[in-house]
């Protein structure tokens, strides 16, 4: 066991680090387990990194190599990876379940496939302990995809914002997560788009379906820089300020017919679910009606000069910061 720790340490460090190069944050997941070495906003102490308010391993994760290399030499964590800042969609087909006519689902997926019309184009594959499997997609520009559970088909969950997966190298005591597929991300099939954010079906925080209307790139800039300042800022800050403002702000494009409502609405829900802080969601929410609503009713004149220049403009939103990703204080 001592001589096989740090082997298995470094192996997972050279994972979290090729992860971190494609791009995609991560973060310590306890070792031999599929939970974050972190606590839940309702068990926070407000302490150290949570000093101005509850942090979370979404917030956190991070691609720098300096952080994770020194973070995976003090223990072989298992990792994850987290698909909204990453920009991925991760559909997660577990195994069937026990019991007569049950679908794995890997296999429901296919089905729903040939029923939908739709193509299941390879991708990044990383295979479960259990015979499940995870696809990882680039989720569609300025269009926020939410995790969802049963949604697509009982056995299918999947991981957008809000939500993680566990990466390829991280082990368990019933087996491993490895890599199936190593080719790059591609996008997520239109129809699986679709499928992700139909209603009629509520996923289990009955609060995760989301609009599909893809906003142009100067309205999805834009979304992402207000989302990003709303998301960012820390807890008793100015964070109602930052949101009516920001909501505002995107009111005016929704009133200006270059921003579908839902999308900005989504958008805003998710850069307030990512505070972390589930006590005031009722009151959040609420801002964001509010201020929807006043912006849509002051519609923002929009000139081929301004859409040029904000949209050129790259703003990834929650991209990590190294100021505030203190990993190896602790
Ligand atoms: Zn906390």
């Amino acid at each position: 066991m001592d001589t096989v720790a740090p082997l298995v340490g470094a192996a997972l460090g050279r994972w979290a680090l090729e992860l971190a190069g494609r791009g995609w944050p991560v973060y310590p997941l306890r070792p031999g387990a599929k939970f974050p070495d972190w606590h839940r906003g309702d068990h926070c102490p407000g302490t150290g990194r949570c000093r101005g308010g509850h942090r979370t391993p979404e917030q956190m994760a991070t691609t720098d190599p300096e952080l994770i290399t020194a973070a995976w030499g003090r223990a072989p964590w298992n990792i994850a990876v987290f698909p909204g800042p990453a920009g991925l969609l991760i559909i997660d087909c577990d195994p069937a379940k026990p019991g007569p006519g049950t679908m794995d689902g890997w296999t429901a997926l296919q089905a729903l496939a040939e029923q939908r019309g739709g193509p299941l184009p390879d991708t990044f594959t990383v295979t479960t302990p259990r015979g499940g499997r995870h696809l990882y997609y680039r989720a569609p520009a300025g269009c926020a995809l939410r995790s969802t559970q049963g949604h697509l088909a009982a056995a299918i969950d999947t991981r957008g914002w809000g939500g993680y997966a566990v990466a390829p190298g991280s082990v368990r005591a019933d087996g491993a997560y490895e890599l199936l597929d190593d080719t790059d991300p591609v996008e997520l099939p239109g129809w699986l788009v679709q499928a992700n954010v139909d209603h009629g079906v509520t996923a289990v925080s009955g609060r995760t379906d989301t609009a599909v209307a893809v906003p142009g790139a100067f309205a999805a800039a834009a979304v992402r820089e207000e989302c990003r300042k709303v998301a960012s800022t820390p807890y008793k800050q100015g964070r109602n300020k930052a949101l009516s403002r920001a909501a505002y702000a995107l009111g005016q494009l929704v009133g200006a017919d270059v921003l579908a409502e839902d999308v900005a609405r989504a958008e805003l829900r998710a850069a307030v679910d990512s505070w972390g802080d589930a006590a005031s969601i009722p009151k959040d929410y609420a801002v964001i009606e509010t201020s929807l609503s006043a912006g849509r009713h002051n519609p923002r004149r929009i000139t081929p000069h301004s859409t040029r220049t904000t949209g050129t403009r790259r703003h990834r939103a929650a991209s990590p910061r190294k100021d505030t990703v203190a990993w190896t204080s602790d």
